[in-house]
Protein backbone atom coordinates (compact mmCIF):
# COMPACT_ATOMS: atom_id res chain seq x y z
CA UNK A 1 0.00 0.00 0.00
CA UNK A 2 1.04 3.34 -0.64
CA UNK A 3 2.40 6.29 1.87
CA UNK A 4 0.09 9.22 2.36
CA UNK A 5 -0.53 11.82 4.57
CA UNK A 6 -4.04 11.87 6.51
CA UNK A 7 -4.58 14.79 8.02
CA UNK A 8 -7.43 15.40 10.97
CA UNK A 9 -8.61 18.72 12.00
CA UNK A 10 -11.30 19.71 13.73
CA UNK A 11 -12.23 21.60 17.39
CA UNK A 12 -11.65 20.87 20.52
CA UNK A 13 -12.38 17.28 21.80
CA UNK A 14 -14.30 16.10 18.66
CA UNK A 15 -12.68 12.86 18.91
CA UNK A 16 -9.58 13.86 16.91
CA UNK A 17 -7.36 11.60 18.62
CA UNK A 18 -9.41 9.10 19.27
CA UNK A 19 -9.58 8.51 15.28
CA UNK A 20 -6.02 9.46 14.48
CA UNK A 21 -4.70 6.77 16.78
CA UNK A 22 -6.72 3.85 15.29
CA UNK A 23 -6.60 4.56 12.04
CA UNK A 24 -3.12 5.14 12.07
CA UNK A 25 -2.78 1.75 14.13
CA UNK A 26 -5.38 0.11 10.93
CA UNK A 27 -2.97 1.31 8.47
CA UNK A 28 0.14 0.59 9.79
CA UNK A 29 1.08 4.68 9.93
CA UNK A 30 3.01 7.22 12.27
CA UNK A 31 0.82 8.61 14.42
CA UNK A 32 1.56 12.60 15.38
CA UNK A 33 -0.78 14.47 18.09
CA UNK A 34 0.08 18.30 17.12
CA UNK A 35 -1.76 19.36 20.30
CA UNK A 36 0.53 17.31 22.57
CA UNK A 37 3.28 19.54 21.20
CA UNK A 38 1.76 22.51 21.76
CA UNK A 39 0.26 21.11 25.12
CA UNK A 40 4.54 20.10 25.99
CA UNK A 41 5.45 23.45 25.06
CA UNK A 42 3.01 25.43 26.97
CA UNK A 43 4.09 23.02 30.43
CA UNK A 44 7.43 24.22 29.57
CA UNK A 45 6.77 27.50 29.39
CA UNK A 46 4.62 27.49 32.94
CA UNK A 47 7.19 25.70 34.27
CA UNK A 48 10.25 28.09 34.15
CA UNK A 49 7.95 31.02 33.70
CA UNK A 50 8.33 32.24 30.07
CA UNK A 51 6.19 35.30 29.27
CA UNK A 52 4.92 33.95 25.87
CA UNK A 53 3.69 37.89 25.33
CA UNK A 54 7.82 38.63 24.60
CA UNK A 55 9.35 37.54 21.67
CA UNK A 56 13.01 36.68 22.82
CA UNK A 57 11.80 34.84 25.79
CA UNK A 58 9.92 32.90 23.30
CA UNK A 59 12.83 32.30 21.39
CA UNK A 60 15.58 31.17 24.06
CA UNK A 61 12.73 29.06 25.57
CA UNK A 62 12.28 27.27 22.64
CA UNK A 63 15.85 26.74 22.28
CA UNK A 64 15.95 24.98 25.06
CA UNK A 65 12.94 22.96 24.01
CA UNK A 66 13.20 19.35 22.46
CA UNK A 67 10.29 17.18 21.97
CA UNK A 68 10.48 13.23 20.79
CA UNK A 69 7.56 11.19 20.20
CA UNK A 70 8.41 7.65 21.61
CA UNK A 71 6.33 4.30 20.97
CA UNK A 72 5.50 2.87 24.02
CA UNK A 73 6.47 -1.01 23.75
CA UNK A 74 3.09 -1.81 25.92
CA UNK A 75 0.04 -0.27 23.72
CA UNK A 76 2.69 0.00 21.04
CA UNK A 77 1.09 4.58 20.74
CA UNK A 78 3.55 6.82 20.81
CA UNK A 79 4.01 9.44 23.36
CA UNK A 80 5.62 12.88 23.82
CA UNK A 81 8.69 13.43 25.98
CA UNK A 82 10.07 17.00 26.94
CA UNK A 83 13.73 17.20 27.31
CA UNK A 84 13.81 13.26 28.18
CA UNK A 85 10.22 13.35 30.52
CA UNK A 86 7.58 11.15 29.15
CA UNK A 87 4.67 14.23 29.59
CA UNK A 88 1.98 12.25 27.91
CA UNK A 89 -0.41 12.57 30.71
CA UNK A 90 0.87 15.50 32.78
CA UNK A 91 -0.10 17.97 29.51
CA UNK A 92 -3.72 16.62 29.71
CA UNK A 93 -3.81 18.41 32.97
CA UNK A 94 -6.40 21.78 32.68
CA UNK A 95 -3.98 24.21 33.53
CA UNK A 96 -2.09 23.18 30.80
CA UNK A 97 -5.28 23.18 28.67
CA UNK A 98 -6.31 26.68 30.34
CA UNK A 99 -3.04 28.41 28.68
CA UNK A 100 -2.31 26.47 26.02
CA UNK A 101 -4.46 28.49 22.78
CA UNK A 102 -2.65 31.28 24.39
CA UNK A 103 0.84 30.45 23.76
CA UNK A 104 -0.23 28.44 20.74
CA UNK A 105 -1.26 31.57 19.07
CA UNK A 106 2.47 33.02 19.33
CA UNK A 107 3.95 33.45 15.61
CA UNK A 108 7.48 31.81 17.38
CA UNK A 109 5.85 28.81 18.71
CA UNK A 110 3.99 27.92 15.25
CA UNK A 111 7.13 28.73 13.45
CA UNK A 112 8.72 26.30 15.73
CA UNK A 113 5.95 23.59 15.68
CA UNK A 114 5.20 23.40 12.52
CA UNK A 115 8.79 23.02 11.32
CA UNK A 116 9.31 19.79 13.39
CA UNK A 117 5.47 18.30 12.17
CA UNK A 118 6.72 18.72 8.39
CA UNK A 119 10.07 16.63 9.49
CA UNK A 120 7.80 14.21 11.03
CA UNK A 121 5.43 13.73 7.90
CA UNK A 122 8.75 14.00 5.03
CA UNK A 123 8.65 10.06 4.56
CA UNK A 124 4.99 10.45 4.58
CA UNK A 125 3.12 6.97 6.16
CA UNK A 126 1.52 9.80 8.78
CA UNK A 127 -1.89 10.30 10.31
CA UNK A 128 -1.54 14.07 11.78
CA UNK A 129 -4.14 15.75 14.39
CA UNK A 130 -4.73 19.20 15.35
CA UNK A 131 -5.79 22.77 13.94
CA UNK A 132 -4.24 23.72 11.17
CA UNK A 133 -2.71 20.39 9.72
CA UNK A 134 -4.59 20.86 6.84
CA UNK A 135 -4.15 24.27 5.89
CA UNK A 136 -0.73 24.85 6.89
CA UNK A 137 1.34 22.00 7.91
CA UNK A 138 0.50 19.66 4.69
CA UNK A 139 -1.54 21.30 2.01
CA UNK A 140 -0.71 19.20 -0.19
CA UNK A 141 -1.77 15.35 2.16
CA UNK A 142 -3.80 13.16 0.07
CA UNK A 143 -6.56 13.22 2.24
CA UNK A 144 -7.76 15.80 4.64
CA UNK A 145 -10.66 15.01 7.00
CA UNK A 146 -12.41 17.61 9.12
CA UNK A 147 -14.01 16.06 12.18
CA UNK A 148 -17.08 17.77 13.43
CA UNK A 149 -19.36 16.72 16.50
CA UNK A 150 -22.18 18.39 18.35
CA UNK A 151 -20.95 21.25 20.89
CA UNK A 152 -22.75 18.89 23.95
CA UNK A 153 -21.62 16.01 23.18
CA UNK A 154 -18.04 17.09 22.82
CA UNK A 155 -18.51 18.79 26.32
CA UNK A 156 -19.92 15.34 27.58
CA UNK A 157 -16.80 13.45 25.74
CA UNK A 158 -13.88 15.84 27.66
CA UNK A 159 -15.83 16.17 30.76
CA UNK A 160 -15.57 12.04 31.25
CA UNK A 161 -12.37 11.84 30.21
CA UNK A 162 -10.86 14.47 32.79
CA UNK A 163 -13.67 14.00 35.80
CA UNK A 164 -12.25 9.99 35.41
CA UNK A 165 -9.02 11.11 36.37
CA UNK A 166 -9.91 14.52 38.47
CA UNK A 167 -12.88 14.35 40.15
CA UNK A 168 -13.26 17.58 40.97
CA UNK A 169 -13.70 19.15 37.63
CA UNK A 170 -16.45 20.13 36.93
CA UNK A 171 -18.94 20.41 33.82
CA UNK A 172 -18.90 24.08 33.62
CA UNK A 173 -15.00 24.33 33.69
CA UNK A 174 -14.87 21.84 31.07
CA UNK A 175 -17.35 23.77 28.67
CA UNK A 176 -15.88 26.67 29.20
CA UNK A 177 -12.14 25.88 28.43
CA UNK A 178 -13.69 23.90 25.31
CA UNK A 179 -15.59 27.29 24.13
CA UNK A 180 -12.46 29.28 25.26
CA UNK A 181 -9.94 27.45 22.95
CA UNK A 182 -12.72 26.78 20.17
CA UNK A 183 -12.64 30.66 19.72
CA UNK A 184 -9.26 31.41 20.24
CA UNK A 185 -8.03 28.74 17.74
CA UNK A 186 -10.83 30.05 15.26
CA UNK A 187 -10.03 33.90 16.04
CA UNK A 188 -6.02 34.11 16.26
CA UNK A 189 -4.03 35.95 12.88
CA UNK A 190 -1.33 32.87 12.13
CA UNK A 191 -3.35 29.56 11.15
CA UNK A 192 -6.36 29.67 12.44
CA UNK A 193 -8.58 26.48 12.88
CA UNK A 194 -10.72 26.25 9.58
CA UNK A 195 -11.50 23.47 6.96
CA UNK A 196 -9.31 23.20 4.03
CA UNK A 197 -11.16 24.27 1.14
CA UNK A 198 -10.48 20.58 -0.05
CA UNK A 199 -11.28 18.52 3.48
CA UNK A 200 -14.20 15.87 3.35
CA UNK A 201 -16.41 16.38 6.61
CA UNK A 202 -16.74 13.84 8.59
CA UNK A 203 -19.49 14.57 11.65
CA UNK A 204 -19.51 11.80 14.79
CA UNK A 205 -21.76 12.93 16.76
CA UNK A 206 -23.89 9.87 16.39
CA UNK A 207 -20.85 7.59 15.52
CA UNK A 208 -19.16 5.01 17.57
CA UNK A 209 -15.77 5.10 17.38
CA UNK A 210 -15.66 2.00 15.31
CA UNK A 211 -18.42 3.46 13.03
CA UNK A 212 -16.25 7.01 12.73
CA UNK A 213 -13.03 4.58 11.76
CA UNK A 214 -14.59 2.99 9.65
CA UNK A 215 -16.27 6.01 7.78
CA UNK A 216 -12.02 7.24 7.74
CA UNK A 217 -10.62 4.06 6.08
CA UNK A 218 -13.34 4.74 3.44
CA UNK A 219 -12.16 7.64 2.80
CA UNK A 220 -8.42 6.37 2.64
CA UNK A 221 -9.14 3.87 0.19
CA UNK A 222 -11.12 6.37 -2.11
CA UNK A 223 -7.59 8.71 -1.61
CA UNK A 224 -5.20 5.89 -2.28
CA UNK A 225 -7.81 4.68 -5.43
CA UNK A 226 -7.24 8.79 -6.78
CA UNK A 227 -3.61 8.25 -6.71
O1 LIG B 1 -5.54 18.77 20.19
P1 LIG B 1 -5.45 19.40 21.55
O2 LIG B 1 -6.79 19.76 22.12
O3 LIG B 1 -4.63 18.62 22.50
O4 LIG B 1 -4.67 20.76 21.29
C1 LIG B 1 -4.41 21.66 22.34
C2 LIG B 1 -4.34 23.07 21.79
O5 LIG B 1 -3.19 23.20 20.96
C3 LIG B 1 -5.51 23.53 20.91
O6 LIG B 1 -6.58 24.04 21.66
C4 LIG B 1 -4.86 24.61 20.08
O7 LIG B 1 -4.80 25.82 20.78
C5 LIG B 1 -3.44 24.11 19.91
N1 LIG B 1 -3.22 23.47 18.62
C6 LIG B 1 -2.96 24.27 17.52
N2 LIG B 1 -2.65 23.71 16.33
C7 LIG B 1 -2.61 22.39 16.19
C8 LIG B 1 -2.90 21.55 17.29
C9 LIG B 1 -3.22 22.12 18.49
O8 LIG B 1 -3.01 25.49 17.62
N3 LIG B 1 -2.27 21.86 15.01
Amino acid sequence: MANIIVTIDGYSSCGKSTLAKKLAARLHYKYIDSGAMYRAITLYFLRNRVDWNVAEEVLDALKNIQLEFVVNPEHKRSEIFLNGENVEYVIRDLVVAEKVSEVAAVKEVREFAVAAQQQLGAGKGIVMDGRDIGTTVFPEAELKIFLVADPAVRVARRFKELHEKNPVVTLEEVKHNLEMRDYIDSNREISPLRKAEDALTLDNTDLSPEETLNKACDMVHAALKRG
